[in-house]
């Protein structure tokens, strides 16, 4: 039995809006789950079901095996961070950390013990003695976190709490974040819209688009196997390229390039014939040269971007643009003619229509 289950979770606003279709996850105690996807796809609207902060219309949510869709928030155990951390700024680090077991008048030595515990984990020991005001962003942040994990819950909920932290903050945050969850084995939930956080911190990702779940899986398994063309542009930094065209006589045009499809699809090729196609292929995946087994691609070379660990070369072919990604040391030059390769094996095809990866 799986720790919490959502059957068919639908919200329905009161102003007639339905925000979330048909949620189905089964999560596993001690899993980070990440739902990732556009501002305003569902996310914080699913988490809040699940907190006990917003009615579910329809559908059951269980924890345990037991229906919780009437529990209180306390009842369900869970805790949560939010996106502004709000500490009291009267307070110290130690206090506010605190708060909750105070609250519950819990014994002062007992306090003491877990709020260390809890610095300790968080790398807060030597500022427990400090106000708000005198830390950084993300040492805030951790307090807010230290306040959440504190309480014995079964589940922690997260909404893009590194949203308020600069670049670097948040690349810190991010890895303190997976720290604690090995130490604590707390089950998390974690929205965001970046997907390099989903895909580092998550056990399991679930996309989402417009109220609707896209895809779940590991993030192996939505790299290398989209089920479609958005979870295909969603997940990868520069996203998948993508060529969108006529099958004609078996092919499909690239700007000035014509790509035989059978070395795709094979016997099914005919299939498909006049029928819209989607090609893609990641910046990542392409050689540069004239290679074997690979579609050989002749464009222009519009822009390059040196960035150290490798350089994006903006390409066109006709009226098709993409982005490649290229060892720094191959640059190429700007304005001049590239020739590069897509290994037939680094090709997802899509259905135009549907757009649906066609296996
Ligand atoms: P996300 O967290 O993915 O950015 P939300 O779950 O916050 O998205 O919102 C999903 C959709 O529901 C959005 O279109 C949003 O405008 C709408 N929405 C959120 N809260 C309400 C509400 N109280 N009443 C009506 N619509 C809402």
């Amino acid at each position: 039995m799986s720790y919490l289950t959502l059957k068919d979770i639908n919200k329905i606003y009161p102003n007639g809006y339905h925000a979330v279709h048909n949620f189905n996850l089964e999560i596993e105690k001690g899993e980070f789950i990440v739902f990732v996807g556009p501002s305003g796809c569902g996310k914080s609207t699913t988490l809040r079901m699940i907190a006990g902060l917003e009615e579910i219309s329809n559908g059951e949510f269980l924890i345990n095996g037991k229906r919780a869709n009437e529990m209180g928030p306390r009842e369900r155990e869970v805790a949560m961070v939010f996106q502004s951390y709000a500490l009291y700024p009267q307070m110290t680090v130690f206090d506010n950390i605190a708060f909750g077991l105070t609250l519950q008048g819990v014994d002062e030595e007992v306090i003491e013990e877990k709020v260390k515990n809890t610095a300790r984990i968080l790398g807060l020991t030597d500022y427990l003695d400090r106000y708000p005001r005198a830390l950084s962003g993300g040492q805030r942040q951790r307090v807010a976190i230290g306040r959440a994990i504190i309480r014995k819950v079964g589940v922690f909920l997260m909404d893009e709490p590194l949203s308020n932290l600069d670049a670097k903050q948040r690349v810190t945050m991010r890895s303190e974040i997976a720290q604690i969850h090995r130490e604590t084995g707390a089950t998390t939930i974690y929205v965001t819209h970046d997907q390099t956080e989903a895909m580092t911190l998550a056990d399991r990702i679930v996309v989402m688009k417009d109220g609707y779940v896209q895809q779940i899986g590991t993030p192996y398994e939505l790299y290398f196997k989209p089920e479609n063309v958005f979870v295909a542009g969603f997940i990868g930094e520069p996203p998948m390229n993508f060529v969108r065209g006529t099958v004609t006589k078996g092919t499909l045009t690239f700007g000035t390039n014509t790509l035989d499809l059978s070395k795709k699809l094979g016997d099914r090729t005919g299939q498909y014939e006049g029928k819209e196609l989607v090609f893609g292929f990641r910046p990542e995946s392409v050689e540069l040269g004239k290679k074997e087994e690979s579609y050989q691609i002749r464009a222009d070379v519009e822009l390059t971007e040196m960035l150290g660990d490798n350089t994006n070369v903006y390409i066109t072919t006709g009226d098709d643009k993409a982005i490649l990604k290229v060892d720094p040391h191959d640059t190429p030059e700007v304005d001049a003619g590239i020739d590069f390769s897509i290994p037939y094996s680094n090709v997802y095809l899509f259905d135009g229509e549907t757009e649906k990866t066609i296996k």
